[in-house]
């Protein structure tokens, strides 16, 4: 299969593009390699993609309306992978354009493309906080989502939003992911592991929001992976009597589908770092807080309907996976220091 990525020189790209390489997938990989975090860790990344016959990287901004549609025009891709986004909830709250630009101008442009060139299936990335304050645990896919708590789950919950109106329109087929918070070698410097374990090997102190009572349902990259790429392979079938004129009265006829992609089993935060403190053979000096505008108090995924249609069961253990992320992290960050 022909594959465009987007977001290929991320931490979620990257992996998902190694594992679609791996099974012989030809990967175009986009990315616009911005400084929201260290560039040279994504250039690293690629470092890891370039070798591989099949994989391509073009440098380039999806909010590009024109460069898009050259992109789609010429390439003709038969399923397109939309992780490239502004992420982050705090950076959200100072910088929010950006938001604007990449989640909602960006996925346009996917939209249009996908649908003036016979895309037979849009996978994007959506993410856990579009459930804001929703305390209804697990989180659920059929629960009433429309309250984000920042800019940044609301450009989430419009994506998902824009890709149902695709679908129901244009009888695109698109999946959107919910991630909850993924973790693991090549991990993002902006979230909490990096954060944790880089300030505990270091011996500097970490800040702790809420005396680190937040639950998150921490995901290991290969089960989200291991995800990502099956639901690309399950195509949504078009409804044979679909019609764009229906009243869709809350349930749709549309190629329209959106899952949860987590662990199923939140931990508190506290946990989470006196498991990087074993992996690391250190204690963390903590530095207590109290809770961040924005934030959520819990993250819980309920994973039944993943389950249900593509056989997805997250396998990797915290203290497992936290063991690898903090062996690739003691080896990147001590290579390059
Ligand atoms: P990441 O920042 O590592 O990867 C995103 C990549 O997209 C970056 O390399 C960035 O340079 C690129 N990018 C951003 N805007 C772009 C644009 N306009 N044009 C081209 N490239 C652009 O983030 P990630 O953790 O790999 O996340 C991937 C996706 O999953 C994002 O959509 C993110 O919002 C979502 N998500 C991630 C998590 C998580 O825990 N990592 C949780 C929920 C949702």
């Amino acid at each position: 299969m022909k594959i465009l990525l987007t977001g290929a020189a991320g931490f979620i790209g990257m992996h998902t593009a190694l594992q679609l390489l791996a099974r012989g997938d030809v990967v175009v990989g986009v990315d616009n390699l911005n400084d929201y975090y260290d560039v040279n860790l994504k250039r690293a990344r690629l470092a890891q993609l370039t070798p591989h016959d099949n994989f391509r990287f073009i440098q380039l901004d999806i909010a590009d309306r024109a460069t898009m549609e050259t992109l789609f025009a010429t390439e003709k891709f038969q399923r397109v992978i939309n992780l490239a986004a502004q992420p982050g909830v705090r950076y959200s709250l100072k910088n929010p354009h950006a938001y604007i630009q990449s989640n909602i101008v960006g996925l346009t442009n996917v939209l249009e493309g996908c649908r003036h060139n016979q895309v037979e299936h849009l996978v994007y990335a959506s993410s856990s906080s579009v459930y804001g304050a929703n305390t209804h645990m697990p989180f659920s896919v059929h629960d009433n989502v429309d309250h984000p708590v920042s800019l940044y789950a609301a450009t989430k919950k419009a994506s998902e939003m824009m890709a149902h109106s695709y679908s129901h329109l244009y009888n695109l087929p698109t999946t959107g992911l919910r991630f909850f918070t993924v973790y693991g070698p090549w991990g993002r410097p902006d979230m909490s592991p990096s954060l944790f374990a880089g300030a505990i090997l270091r011996g500097e102190p970490i800040d702790v929001f809420n005396q680190g009572k937040m639950q998150r349902d921490f995901t290991y990259i290969d089960d989200i992976v291991e995800g990502v790429v099956r639901i690309l392979d399950r195509v949504a079938t078009p409804d044979p009597h679909f019609d764009t004129n229906a009243p869709d009265p809350g349930t749709s006829y549309a190629p329209y589908r959106v899952y949860n992609i987590g662990n199923h089993e939140p931990v508190e935060l506290m946990t989470f770092i006196e498991t990087i403190e074993r992996a690391a053979g250190r204690q963390a000096v903590k530095n207590f807080l109290p809770m961040q505008a924005g934030d959520v108090v819990a993250t819980y995924a309920d994973v039944a309907d993943l389950k249900r249609d593509v056989g997805f069961e997250p396998s990797t253990p915290l203290a497992e996976g936290i063991e690898k992320f903090v062996a690739w992290y003691r080896g990147y960050y001590h290579r390059s220091a």
